[in-house]
């Protein structure tokens, strides 16, 4: 199937139109328009191959919100015209502990990346969603619910089931406290889902101008960390802190935040970590953790969930060709909170 996007050619260039092929449709495979696709940080460091396992061309983008224009003979669960989704992963081995209990993410032989992956069948390349189509078994597509709103629908498929999933791993709900550091795509999802959940959030920031911000989004409080009076009288005040502050930093601070078997867990790759003392982690039971995206059924369950609450991130929509433009102001963090690309803007 031909199909065209956007592709990073080398790590320097700005992203450039591209034409490419997606695979014939085997049999279990759906096939979709593009309708929207998020803007992660993670597609600008695949672009730059920041992590070393870029290709190229490569085509990034893995919050993906289109439409079944074809289905193989094997397809089930979807039908030509639904609204579907794709994020993350396009694939695993559906055979191993971690695939059986819903966690595809964790699969023992690898999930396979919407982009930055090899095909398990053909081994070719993976392309993500800056494109008009997409390619992808049908247990790993996602259906979008009636009611939720498909232009702001797309970060949930990265940002939001990324926050989401830890939130439910430690048993978030009414009574819990929830702090979040960080409020750029990731945060803002946290904070929106651990108050949609019924918890207590606070978000913690080094200085007090996220105030607006963090309330504007539903938290309760914001808690500055450079304030040394707030963080003492803050000590054991939490059951989990969902860091996404995608640069790497001290972790010190917020040990002390956490309860007796309370965990800070790290959702963005941040790379080494400078030393962190183990007195606070001994001293509460409490631990550091780290969390990738979430499973398949689980990803089902935010986006059945942000429906019936009218959950949503909050947007700027920009077309194809301004990618290059909205990476320049994502790495300023000048964006609330998620660009989001409109596929109709991009002509062959
Ligand atoms: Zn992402
Ligand atoms: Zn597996």
């Amino acid at each position: 199937m031909k199909t065209f996007g956007y592709a990073a050619y080398d790590t320097t260039s700005p992203l450039a139109p591209y034409a490419f092929e997606r695979r014939t449709l085997r049999g279990n495979d759906v096939a979709m328009e593009i309708i929207y696709c998020g803007v992660c940080h993670s597609d600008l460091h695949t672009a730059r191959n920041d992590w070393g396992w870029s290709y190229y061309p490569i085509v990034p983008g893995h919050e993906i919100v289109g439409r079944v224009i074809e289905v193989g003979p094997d397809v089930s669960r979807y039908k030509v015209g639904d609204h579907v989704a794709v994020g993350c992963m396009v694939d695993s081995c559906m055979e191993c502990d971690q695939c059986h209990r819903g966690e595809e993410q964790l699969c023992r032989q690898g999930m396979v990346g919407t982009y930055a992956g090899a095909d398990r069948i053909s081994g070719e390349p993976t392309q993500g969603g800056y494109a008009k189509h997409l390619v992808v078994r049908e247990e790993f597509c996602l259906r979008m619910p009636d009611g939720l709103d498909l232009s702001r629908a797309a970060p949930l498929l990265c940002a939001g089931i990324t926050t989401w999933s830890p939130l439910r791993h430690w048993n978030i709900g009414p009574g819990s406290r929830v702090g979040v550091i960080g409020l750029g795509g990731l945060g803002h999802m946290a904070v929106k889902l651990a108050v949609g959940l019924g918890a207590d959030v606070a978000v913690l920031s080094r200085s007090p101008g996220k105030r607006a911000d963090a309330l504007a989004l539903g938290a309760d409080r914001l808690l500055v960390s450079e304030d040394a009076e707030a963080m003492a009288q803050a000590a054991s005040a939490f059951d989990l802190i969902i860091d996404t502050v995608p640069v790497k930093h001290a972790l010190d601070p917020y040990l002390p935040l956490l309860d007796v078997d309370g965990t800070l867990v790290i959702v963005g790759q941040i790379g080494p970590m400078d030393e962190t003392s183990t007195v606070p982690l001994l001293l509460g039971r409490r631990r550091i953790a780290g969390s990738p995206i979430g499973g398949i059924r689980e990803t089902q369950e935010l986006l059945d969930f942000c429906a019936k609450k009218n959950i949503l991130p909050d947007c700027e929509m920009i077309r194809m060709d301004e990618i290059n433009h909205a990476f320049e102001r994502m790495e300023k963090s000048d964006v609330r909170y998620r660009f989001v690309i409109d596929m109709a803007s991009l002509a062959a």
